[in-house]
């Protein structure tokens, strides 16, 4: 055992047989935590450092052992099965380990290097047949520098195929170094425009451009990822702008755009959460067609993922 399997790191969830995170059939990590706060994100669970507990009423049978086991006295009977008094709560997980009916679940779980390897080798198989590994994602992978450091520094070391995927909103030295131990960065652009970002994600693109600047310049390939939000980053000139960008850094082997699903808006209520994006409809075919011919226009590779 190497120190690097002993060291912890906050967790939400390991996806199993991932095709859409990097090549071939992937396990995906992904770490809690994000610096960010994109108003369209599907993943509310994954922003916060610390745990969250969600609520799923439809499942709630009623048998009351959540009321009886909270040391806070923070749920009481509803109408609807139970309400929770988030004001109280103190996140402890009790109610979600005595919950059967998984009307309540606990996201977020310390976990060392070596639990999750040994996690993503039960499926070495499949990876070998397919050119797959393991991708970290999140929340941001980066803002666990010293979790996701080792953890990658442990799968090159057994010979997985790794992947990378961030905001590429974190500190220079920690994306360099992850960068080296990685096959491949998928780095997420939302928008060039800087007060326009900040609106939308609460921070503005300047630290993050400067990173893509220069991994643009390394030896990782690198896929720029943006997510098509109708209304915000769907304009044809934007994606000309991000087509011209990714032409300019020797790196960056393509473009691929993510059509926004709104399949995340139902998250928000089991967290307690008001989506901020309530109703908003995904992108058409045709209008992803017409962002995948202009950054196709600049000479780069452009992938519309379904
Ligand atoms: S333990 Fe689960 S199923 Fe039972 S009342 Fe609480 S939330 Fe509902
Ligand atoms: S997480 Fe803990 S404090 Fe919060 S409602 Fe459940 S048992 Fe109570």
């Amino acid at each position: 055992m190497t120190p690097d399997a002993g060291v912890t790191g906050t967790i939400f969830d390991i996806k199993k047989f991932a095709v859409h995170d990097g090549p071939g059939i992937r396990t995906t990590v992904f770490l809690k935590g994000c610096p960010l706060r994109c108003t369209w994100c599907h993943n509310p669970e994954s922003q916060a450092f610390g745990p969250q507990l969600a609520q799923f009423t439809r499942n709630c049978i009623g048998c009351g052992k959540c009321i009886e086991v909270c040391p806070q006295q923070g749920i009481a009977p509803a109408p609807e099965g139970t309400v929770i008094n988030r004001g109280l709560c103190l996140r402890c997980g009790t109610c979600a380990r005595t919950c059967y009916a998984e009307a309540l679940v606990l996201h977020g779980r310390e976990v060392t290097v070596a639990e999750v390897l040994a996690e993503v080798e039960k499926d070495r198989l499949f990876y070998e047949n397919s050119g797959g590994g393991m991708t970290l994602s999140g929340g941001e992978p980066l803002a666990q520098p010293a979790f996701t450091l080792a953890l990658l520094r442990e799968g090159r070391r057994v010979g997985l195929h790794q992947v990378l995927d961030t905001s590429g909103d974190g500190d220079w030295e920690t994306l360099a170094a992850a960068a080296a131990l990685v096959d491949l960065v998928l780095f997420d652009v939302k928008c060039l425009d800087r007060e326009r970002h900040a609106e939308a994600t609460g921070r503005p693109n300047d630290r993050l451009l400067s990173n893509l600047e220069r991994l643009g310049h390394g030896r990782t390939p690198v896929c720029i990822r943006v997510p098509v939000i109708p209304g915000f980053n769907d304009a044809v000139e934007e994606l000309e702008a991000i087509g011209r960008l990714a032409e300019g850094l020797p790196a960056v082997e393509s473009v691929e755009l993510l059509r926004y699903h709104g399949l995340g808006e139902g998250k928000y209520a089991s967290l307690g959460l008001e989506c901020p994006t309530p109703g908003l409809k995904p992108p058409t075919d045709e209008a992803m067609a017409a962002l995948k011919t202009a950054v196709s226009e600049a000479g780069v590779v452009c992938i519309v993922d379904a």
